[in-house]
């Protein structure tokens, strides 16, 4: 009875806490093996190739399946959301090209990372030096957005995306996995998608069936994670150069999306002045610069010129080609 109520005046200090470090929700699960049914699925989708050329993720299929294996410790797993919408005034260049949200600021895996770690040293003062922390943001071999569903933190979508009911899809997940027990949250068990395919329909590609995801077709993996030298013949992808948002924009579930008080979010100065000519006359310097915290580099100057030459050569940009005759 004791251990119960330690654990759940913890649980609820570390939310409260999270919250203070300007995470919008935090949520808990208990470290426990993933279902036989959650885990065929995902070896179903590797098995038809819906992860592409992201070999890491067949390579390392039993570390995401259980955590475990990277932490034998972990009792309990902390996941944050971090909102990373700004406000819709603050926006890129209108005559250039396309860019994800979450792109448009510094780096994510770093804004998150330094709270997480600001949290676990939190919990070290306060708890003891003996808690023990391991962190997780989109870099390691976790199944991020099932521990954030198992956390409470929001239903997995038709879009593959995980929805909170009052924050959307414009956040990121944060892990910390800790080797102390916590009373977890109740998984979110309701869709509240209902009879919506906005998202599938809008998808310009075809990379989205419900709850499936094909990357070999999806935008965002073509323009970020892909390495081959040609992007496949695609004329149907607007202006988009890394990355894509257009199965979040339709989402309803996004309309009420309030602005972020994460100022490492707001846009970079630079990619609010560069228009296709800039982007076109890229130097590597202006790269390296520029870019240096940027989600940008994941791709590098390499993969960004890849999909500029792409989006040239179908010229069926409005902005491209507004550029051109200005
Ligand atoms: S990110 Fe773009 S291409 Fe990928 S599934 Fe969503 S709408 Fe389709
Ligand atoms: S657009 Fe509709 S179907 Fe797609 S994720 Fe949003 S609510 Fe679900």
């Amino acid at each position: 009875m004791l251990t119960v109520l330690w654990s759940q005046m913890w649980a609820n200090a570390i939310k409260l806490r999270a919250r203070a470090l300007g995470f919008i929700e935090c949520g808990i699960a208990s470290v426990e093996p993933f279902t036989s049914e959650e885990i065929e699925r995902f070896r179903q989708w590797l098995h038809n190739h819906g992860h592409a050329g992201m070999r890491y993720m067949e390579e390392t299929f039993d570390l995401r399946v259980d955590v475990r294996h990277l932490f034998p410790e972990a009792r309990s797993v902390i996941c944050v959301l971090d909102n990373y919408f700004y406000a819709r005034s603050a926006r890129l260049h209108p005559r250039g090209p396309k860019i994800a949200r979450y792109a448009h600021g510094i780096d994510y895996h770093r804004v998150v990372t330094i709270r997480l770690k600001k949290l676990l040293r939190w919990m070290k003062q306060e708890i003891g030096e003996w808690v023990e922390g391991w962190h997780a943001v989109d870099s390691k071999p976790v199944w991020d957005r099932m521990w954030a569903w198992r956390a409470g933190l929001g239903w997995r979508a038709k879009s593959t995306m995980l929805i909170h009911p009052r924050w959307g899809t414009y956040h990121v997940i944060g892990l910390l996995f800790v080797n102390i027990p916590l009373v977890p949250d109740a998984p979110m068990r309701q869709d509240y998608c209902g009879r919506c395919h906005r998202c599938i329909d809008a998808c310009p590609t075809g990379a989205l069936q419900p709850y499936y995801l094909d990357a070999r077709k999806c935008i965002s993996y073509l323009t970020i994670e892909y390495r081959g030298d040609d992007l496949p013949e695609e004329p149907r992808w607007s202006d988009w150069l890394f990355g894509c948002d257009i199965c979040q924009e339709v989402c309803p579930w996004n309309r009420f999306a309030r602005p972020t008080s994460v100022a490492e979010y707001q846009p970079l100065p630079i990619l609010q002045q560069m228009d296709w000519n800039d982007w076109l006359n890229l130097r590597r310097g202006t790269f390296r610069r520029h870019f240096r915290y940027s989600p940008l580099r994941r791709a590098g100057l390499k993969g960004v010129r890849r999909t500029l030459r792409h989006l040239v050569k179908h010229q069926n940009t409005y902005s491209y080609a507004t550029a051109q005759t200005s």
